[in-house]
């Protein structure tokens, strides 16, 4: 068989060699494909049996662990017994034919370099070393002369995924779990493996790195370098389930270290080793350099062709692991504005139902989009209709009250769109001053603005209070009695507040209609979208509305100027599995905020927006105040060189400011917003965000404000 030409026959990757210009970008890919192909769903490792003892200095605990799809996967840890942790750690993934004994050093070495985690751990690290379990049902008569790991691959491979998928997911639950352990320095943890082992340590270090804001650990990797055409032509070298099921498709083995980058990585190889194509093998560790140095990460890869054959060069390893896992004297990791972030087992999901809308050719006004609406309407208890985005929900709300040649009162502190639609909906548009405990319209400047158009014979046609950074002001009770007197329609803008209660009750369903934003920055987003919750009248109207006004979808037949509002399925398939998220979502921000909280007083003159009682936020934003008379972008600016990036304002201009109102609105003053959004500011807070970025920003804080 001539297998060199099969290899061949492999369709190229069209753009991934040649037209990647950004190598960064390329390596997000080669990430993302990994964790596509690997179906790794990120789980948390349980303890499920603990046995520790003390020997030969150092302490040994044997574990027994169960996570999502695997139960009873054996652990050995292996910590220095003398001194007091944390410790820097070493996950330590062994080559196939190790034993877990063997590796930690319970039974002699078979092999001088095979009890690498002892001697990992004589050096001062923290070791986990998990077992395969691939020895199981090995003693199956119906096995024959197969290898085990062959046929587990190929049961994991019946299921949509594979063994490597299953075992690099094991180790990331595994780096997860010594992350939160209390013996272990959280950012000072490595990855080691030797052949099979290596292949395990390469996908769990991607698949860490693909997590939202995910970084990849250093990495040690020995014996387990060339290219895969070359590795499957030797027959040696290969094992089917060393890589993931078409994976040639999207990288070669090169590339998936390349995308490591800017970790700390050492590859190791043996110059007399009989599976390793030592041409090959230099020309995939030059590739790797030149790779890691397109990224600007030149020193941080460093290849090792050592006199050995097939093994570990252990001295090597420890001393890389001392440098790489050494404490850092920055301040941690940078710390962005916001992470926008799906986790692999979403991406799946996602890609998965792109994939069935694909399929079933309906690709607007499906299956899809009716799931998401069905899931925001349980969320809300009220109908939900999906549209293309935040703005379409607000103009078609405003359509359905009917503003056109009447007036609309929208606070003035807010985004942009929400005045622009109601502009676009054919409304007069005023502002009305907003107040400084829920950050919602003023309830005394709303009356003086009713009366004020009132008498100068205008019909208020609509309200628009604004959720200002997910909160829910309690002056809203106000604004809705006196909007009710008055037979005044009120249309929330509840494009922040998606997941926000007042007194249990949703942020959405308080007003006659309520418009919510998908867009990317926003708690949940669909790319792009939008929803408008309403009672079943007004939903049919939305529902015509978004399609160019048609009496149904099979009807050529149009009762209202409607426009091209709708959400497409493929939008909706990422907002269907967002949406799914939301409590997590919410509950993750709730922490992060409440740490903030309980912190914030550490910085001296940072004032804290306390979110009112009786409201419970989604925390889209933590606003804070800067003492009086700070100058906000020089703090921003002394914030960025700190590595901290602050969130966008909520708002920095008030509307009436904006160039295309403020002729209009000369001369007018509106206390409350100005004085507002001159001083506040918003701190990172985003899904994945770590409590050491949350320390980095207090401490650049207190730089910044001395
Ligand atoms: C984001 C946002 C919108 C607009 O939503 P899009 O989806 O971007 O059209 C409207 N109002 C407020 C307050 C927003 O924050």
């Amino acid at each position: 068989m001539r297998i060199d030409r099969f290899v061949r026959r492999l369709p190229p990757e069209p753009e991934a060699a040649s037209a990647d210009r950004d190598r960064a970008d390329a390596n997000r890919r080669v990430r993302a494909v990994v964790a596509r192909l690997a179906q790794a769903r990120p789980d948390v490792l349980r303890v499920r049996d603990l046995r520790r003892e003390t020997a030969g200095g150092l302490r040994r605990d044997h574990y027994v662990f169960d996570h999502g799809g695997r139960e009873g996967v054996r652990g050995v840890l292996l910590a220095p017994a003398a001194e007091r942790g944390p410790w820097p750690a070493v996950l330590v993934c062994p080559g196939r034919n190790a034993t877990l004994e063997g590796v930690t050093g319970l039974t002699p070495p078979d092999h001088p370099d095979r009890d690498v985690a002892v001697r990992l751990a004589g050096a001062g690290f923290l070791t986990l070393t998990l077992d395969y379990g691939l020895e199981e049902g090995s003693g199956d008569p119906r096995l024959g002369a197969r290898d085990p790991a062959d046929v587990l691959d190929g049961a994991f491979r019946l299921a949509g995924g594979s063994l490597l998928g299953a075992l690099a997911e094991d180790a990331l639950a595994a780096l997860g779990w010594l992350a939160a352990c209390p013996d272990v320095a959280p950012d000072r943890i490595g990855v080691f493996g030797h052949s099979l082992g290596a292949a395990v340590a390469l996908h769990a270090a991607l698949l860490r790195a693909s997590l939202p804001g995910g970084e990849a650990p250093p990495v040690c990797a020995a014996s387990h370098l060339g290219d895969y055409a070359t590795m499957i032509g030797s027959s040696l070298a290969w094992n089917q389930y060393a890589a993931l099921p078409s994976i040639l498709r999207h990288a070669d083995l090169c590339d998936l270290y390349s995308a490591l980058a800017p970790a700390p990585l050492q590859v190791q190889y043996g110059l007399a080793d009989p599976r390793v194509d030592r041409h090959e093998a230099d020309r995939a560790a030059e590739r790797i350099r030149k790779a890691y140095a397109e990224t600007g990460a030149a020193g941080a890869a460093e290849t090792r062709a050592l006199p050995m054959g097939h093994g570990t060069g252990v001295a090597e390893a420890v001393d890389f692991f001392r440098r790489a896992l050494a404490v850092r004297e920055t301040a941690g990791p940078d710390v962005p504005a916001a992470v926008v972030g799906f986790d692999p087992g979403d991406r799946l999901r996602i890609t998965d139902l792109v994939d069935d809308a694909l399929a079933s050719g309906r690709l607007t006004l499906g299956a899809q989009g009716a799931r998401l609406e069905d899931l925001a309407g349980r969320w809300l208890g009220r109908g939900a209709a999906a549209v293309s985005s935040g703005s379409s929900a607000l103009e078609i709300a405003l359509r359905i009250v009917g503003v056109e040649g009447r007036t609309v009162l929208v606070p003035v502190n807010t985004f942009f769109a929400t005045a622009a639609c109601a502009l676009r909906a054919g409304a007069w548009v005023d502002f009305v001053d907003t107040e400084p405990d829920g950050l919602g319209i003023d309830p005394g400047a709303l009356r003086a603005a009713l009366d004020a158009h009132e008498a100068a014979g205008r019909t208020v046609a609509a309200v628009v209070p604004v959720h200002i950074a997910g909160i829910v002001s309690p002056a809203l009770e106000e604004v809705l009695a006196e909007c009710g007197r008055r037979g005044v329609a009120v249309v929330e803008d509840a494009a922040h507040a998606l997941g926000s209660t007042w007194r249990d009750r949703p942020a959405g369903t308080f007003g006659r209609l309520a418009a919510f934003s998908l867009y990317p920055t926003k708690v949940i987003t669909s790319g792009e979208g939008g929803l408008v919750a309403a009672g079943p009248d007004d939903l049919d109207r939305v529902r015509s509305l978004r399609d160019h006004g048609k009496r149904s979808f099979h009807e050529n037949v149009h009762v209202a100027a409607g426009g091209n509002w709708r959400m497409s399925e493929l939008h909706a398939a990422v907002g269907v599995t967002h949406l799914a998220r939301l409590a997590e979502v919410t509950a993750e921000r709730r922490r992060l905020a409440e740490w903030y909280d309980d912190h914030l007083g550490a910085v001296p003159g940072l004032g804290r927006h306390t979110v009112p009682g009786g409201c419970v936020s989604n925390h889209y934003k933590y606003v804070a105040y800067l003492p009086e008379g700070a100058d906000r972008a020089a703090v921003r600016a002394r914030l960025r060189a700190a590595g901290v990036s602050l969130a966008g304002e909520v708002y920095d201009t008030p509307l009436h400011r904006q160039p295309y109102f403020a002729e209009s609105f000369a001369g007018r003053r509106f206390p409350g917003a100005e004085s507002f959004t001159e001083r506040h500011v918003c701190l990172p807070l985003f899904p994945g965000m770590t409590r050491r970025q949350q320390e980095r920003v207090l401490t650049a804080l207190r730089e910044a404000l001395s």
